[in-house]
């Protein structure tokens, strides 16, 4: 690993059992179970694991308990252990909401100070029931743990992990507990990382500290090829290629978050996707192999939180499309799934989505431009999802398509929009449709449990 990390160091210990269900780790970790075996006599690789528990699996104090034995037991075995952790439960929402309720002006300095509040309580939880446990603990953080990231308030960026402290702890003996989600900016301020941010600051301590492996704990027990809430013969995929996944993380699937999966592809992080409920081995998400043997369609995806606009009577002309899109830019608005269709008479017309949170802005500078370029008007549905099958095999193979369009219009479902990547198809459809939409597809391309 780079970052000048280490995967595992030597020390003379007594062997135990793993207590990580000896589930069979592939690769790095399949050869350190392997050199454990020749080593028994006395030496023992110690590995280091970082471990993230989401805010469900720290989400009581019997849950932090469970989790605390989790991490004595990985302990006692020998392997060193960095934990992050998310704010309990649906404490992030909560604290939002007494923001809500105490002000309409949300300076987001005083926000990130705010929210991180939760991952601090957490933390120093977590510390206190491994101590309980005889497992000695130092909670950090995001800026004891070295997290320097930019001043975007609300959504930083991390700009360099500097892990001193956490690696000193590591190397005493101790297990380090980072509060997840948050930094320091370059201005001094504390910064939050956004939602979802705790599975990212995992994967980047991951690499800063060249960890074999980044265990992300949550309440499913792993990446699903739809998501379970939705449809009950959703089935575990035993391992999703970084690609495949982060197709899946930008068309819907809300775990892990997408931020964390691009760091891991980019900087080579092997990641386990597993329950804090039952244990049991998860989702490896990993390079793809290059013979595996590919699905055509892998899972299938949805995502009810964008809104979709129209505005119609564009006139064709050179840079027409540019100065509205380069207008929404400037307002920092996200968007997505652009279509223009052919010019009929010398005007067009052209959708696209946007996050539903910022739809009220981007209509009132869309009527502006409407305006400016001459276009006959703007009208928005928020009604609207979008639903995705994604799968490395498409490429190789024709028709894939074609059997999604004839799969929904065997099931009423009409299709608003259409987007596809090199493995992705993507259809805007009605949002009261979406269940129907995700189950028929679901079934379609073979996904379902028997
Ligand atoms: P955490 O709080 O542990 O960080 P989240 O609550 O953000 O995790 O995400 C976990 C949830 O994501 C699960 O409860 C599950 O219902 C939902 N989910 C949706 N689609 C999928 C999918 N394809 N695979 C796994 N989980 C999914
Ligand atoms: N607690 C934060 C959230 O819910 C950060 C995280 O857990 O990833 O978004
Ligand atoms: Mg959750």
């Amino acid at each position: 690993m780079e970052a000048g990390g280490r995967a595992a160091r030597l020390v003379f210990k007594a062997m135990g059992r793993h207590p990580n269900n000896g589930a069979p780790r592939r690769r790095s970790a399949r050869n350190l179970q392997q050199s454990r075996r020749a080593a028994q006599v006395a030496w023992l690789l110690v590995a280091l694991i970082v471990q993230k528990f989401g805010g469900t699996a720290v989400g009581d104090p019997d849950r932090i308990r469970a989790v605390a034995d989790h991490v004595a037991r990985t302990k006692r075995h020998g392997d060193d252990v960095v934990l992050v952790v998310s704010a309990m439960g649906n404490e992030t929402d909560d604290l939002l909401r007494l923001a809500s309720e105490v002000s309409a002006t949300h300076p987001g300095r005083e926000m990130d100070m705010l929210i991180t509040a939760g991952e601090r309580k957490s933390m120093a939880l977590m510390c206190m029931a491994l101590h309980d446990l005889d497992v000695p603990a130092d909670s950090f953080t995001g800026s004891q743990a070295g997290f320097l990231t930019d001043a975007t308030h609300g959504n930083a960026r991390i700009l360099e992990v500097r892990p001193d402290r956490v690696r000193a702890t590591v190397d005493a003996g101790r297990v380090a507990v980072v509060g997840g989600s948050q930094g320091v900016s370059t201005e001094n301020d504390v910064t939050f990382l956004g939602r979802g941010g705790s599975d990212t600051t995992a994967v980047a301590l991951a690499h800063a500290l060249g960890a074999a492996v980044c265990e992300l704990y949550t309440d499913v027990t792993g990446v699903f090829t739809t998501d379970p809430r939705l449809v009950p013969t959703a089935r575990r995929m035993a391992s999703v290629s970084f690609e495949e996944l982060l197709e899946m993380t930008a068309s819907g699937c809300p775990k892990p978050s997408m931020r964390s999966v691009e760091y891991a592809r980019t900087h080579g992080v092997r990641l386990h996707v597993r329950s804090a409920f039952t244990w049991q081995e998860g989702t490896w998400v990993d390079e793809e192999e290059p013979n595996m043997e590919q699905a055509i369609v892998s899972a299938v995806t949805h995502d009810t939180s964008e809104a979709k606009m129209t505005i119609a009577g564009v006139p064709d002309r050179t840079g027409v499309a540019a100065t509205v899109f380069r207008a929404l830019a400037d307002l920092d608005v996200n968007v997505d799934l652009i279509v223009q269709n052919v010019s009929d008479r010398g005007v067009t017309d052209i959708s696209f989505t946007v996050p539903k949170g910022d739809l009220d802005r981007t209509m009132e500078e869309t009527r502006k431009l409407v305006a400016e370029i001459g276009a006959a008007g703007v009208d928005a549905d928020a009604a609207i999802a979008r639903v995705s099958i994604v799968g490395a095999g498409m490429r190789s193979n024709p028709g894939v398509a074609a059997t999604m369009f004839e799969t929904l219009a065997g099931t009423g479902v009409n299709i608003q929009m259409i987007s596809t990547s090199a493995i992705r198809v993507s259809c805007v459809v009605a949002e009261g449709q979406v269940e129907e939409a995700v189950t028929a597809l679901h079934k379609a391309f073979g996904l379902a449990d028997a």
